[in-house]
């Protein structure tokens, strides 16, 4: 057995990704590492990610953080989904919800036995049994016992970093202001040796997380992994944020509003929202795209307008010798469900996980950048989703969304559903069978069968079990308070 050293853990970047990596690692590892993060105000974060899903919440619990005080501090406010608008058809709205629609069960899920109501004549809507659901569209939230409302945050990012800042600041962490210019390889082994700041300092790790964001100077800069390039499945590339004072109470749900060339997000948190346009340089320049999202703000605009250029896709490896990829050095699909801050978790969670001992293993290395890439294409199938399955052929974009060859693995999913209403969750993946659905038949798949199980109950039991159900969720969402309200109240917001 290898006796243990004290491993040197150099976290390069401070933007949602670094502090969340270093807050982590800080608090979950304490002195049995030494840990610094260098990060450079002069470049900056990329100052958007304000959106956020479920796992989130766990996350900061394992940091042992007080939701309320991370709330007041975040400008925080719940969030219960995504209502996605135009994207079927211009005009059609559906929401993904974060909850379970109806109820599970083991053999077939809730659409088999909603479908079979629906050759009985019950006219209901599947969205009529979704807790979350019917609860975002009514402005209200609260917590409920046994976590019966799923939720996750919409939150201010660099106020989330600060936060995070302190907490790993408190547990141990170094901070290093300045900029890297250069990395320096160790000669013998090709690992990273140090990172040179342009001022000279030279900081020596065993361990280097890159958080250096689109630069990606540890991964790609210094060790060339190679970047797969997902355009011609997710072909927008362009993004362009502002944020604005609010017009009126946060409501709980981020919209995803689509446009003949991508989409537009609104996220509203406590004291103001953010705002954004997604685009494909190919079909919308930059003025055509901003003037698009100036022209639609509702509140005053409070900063000046944000450009950022992308490329969908990801790095051949996360992890490569002793550098790790973390955040968007190690790709970027698209900010459309929210999942970037998640994959960052499951890395950082990873990483504690297969945390060297001595040296860096490579079986772990393996392990790591498989299971990494898997959650990458999952995620990546799912978004694509969003763009092949819509009805929409009014401009060249949506035309080649329409149009366009996609993975084996997601045809297989939405032929399946198709033919049979059954979607199967593999590999842990992030998206479960309710989020599939919800989004499948809301860019209009419908299945062309159901479970035999179904028609089992007679129609009683099956009448029983849908207005039961409904009932259950319309008398939990006509209990609960207004969202705002119960967002002030639970973190004295103003
Ligand atoms: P950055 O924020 O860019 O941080 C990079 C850090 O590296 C900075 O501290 C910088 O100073 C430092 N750095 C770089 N070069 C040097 C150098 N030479 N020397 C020293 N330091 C250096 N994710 C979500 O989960 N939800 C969303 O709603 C969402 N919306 C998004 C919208 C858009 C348009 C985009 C592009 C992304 C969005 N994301 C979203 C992704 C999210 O913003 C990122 O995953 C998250 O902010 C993490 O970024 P990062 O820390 O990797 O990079």
């Amino acid at each position: 057995m290898s006796e243990y050293k004290k491993r040197r853990i150099v976290v390069a970047g401070g933007g949602t990704a670094g502090w969340m990596t270093a807050a982590a690692l800080a608090r979950t590892m304490g002195d049995s590492i030494e840990l610094t993060l260098v990060e450079s105000d002069m470049i900056g974060t990329i100052g958007v990610g304000e959106s956020t899903i479920p796992p989130l919440v766990n996350y900061n619990r394992l940091l042992g953080i007080g939701e309320a005080e991370f709330m007041a501090a975040t400008q925080a406010t719940f969030k219960l989904g995504i209502n996605f608008e135009n994207w079927k058809l211009d005009g059609d709205t559906y929401f993904h919800s974060f909850g379970l629609t109806g109820r599970d069960h083991w053999s077939a899920g809730f659409q088999h036995f909603w479908l079979h109501g629906l050759t009985k004549g019950h006219q209901y809507s599947f969205d009529d049994y979704c807790l979350e659901l019917k609860a975002a569209h009514a402005g209200k939230f609260a917590h409920l016992p046994e976590n019966r409302m799923n939720y996750a945050y919409q939150l201010d990012s660099t106020l989330y970093a600060a936060y995070l800042r302190k907490l790993a600041e408190a547990d141990g962490a170094v901070r290093i202001e300045g900029k890297i210019g250069r990395v320096e390889l160790d000669g013998g082994n090709g690992n990273i040796a140090a990172l040179v700041l342009d001022n000279g300092q030279r900081i020596e790790g065993d361990l280097f997380v890159d958080c250096t964001g689109f630069r990606a100077l540890l991964i790609e800069g210094a060790l060339h992994v190679g970047f797969d390039d997902w355009t011609h499945y997710l072909p927008c590339d362009s993004a362009i944020a502002v944020q604005t004072a609010s017009v009126r109470p946060p409501i709980p749900y981020t919209r995803a509003i689509a446009h003949d060339a991508g989409w537009q997000w609104r996220i509203p948190l406590q004291h103001r929202q953010g705002n954004g346009i997604v685009y494909c340089s190919r079909y919308l320049d930059r003025d055509a795209a901003l003037d698009r999202l100036i022209t639609t703000l509702e509140g005053e605009r409070l900063t000046e307008p944000n450009f950022i250029r992308f490329t969908t896709g990801a790095r051949r490896k996360q992890w490569h010798r002793n550098c790790v990829a973390v955040g968007l050095s190690g790709g970027f699909m698209e900010p459309l469900e929210s999942t970037s801050i998640h994959l960052i978790q499951r890395a950082i969670l990873r990483l504690i996980r297969m945390m060297p001992m001595s040296e860096v293993s490579e079986r772990d290395v393996a392990e790591f950048n498989e299971q990494q890439h898997t959650d990458m294409l999952q995620v990546r199938d799912f978004l694509i989703l969003h763009y092949k399955a819509t009805e929409r052929r009014d401009s060249p974009f949506w035309r080649q969304c329409g149009d366009m060859e996609i993975p084996e693995s997601l045809t297989q999913k939405i032929e399946l559903f198709r033919e049979t209403g059954r979607v199967f969750r593999k590999n842990e993946e992030l998206f479960a069978e309710n989020s599939w659905v919800q989004v499948m038949m809301g860019q209009g798949i419908m299945p062309q069968a159901y479970h035999p199980i179904a028609t089992k109950l007679s129609d009683k039991e099956l009448d029983h079990l849908l207005s039961g159900l409904r009932d259950s969720v319309a008398k939990t969402v006509a209990s609960l308070p207004e969202h705002h309200a119960y967002v002030a109240s639970y973190c004295g917001a103003r």
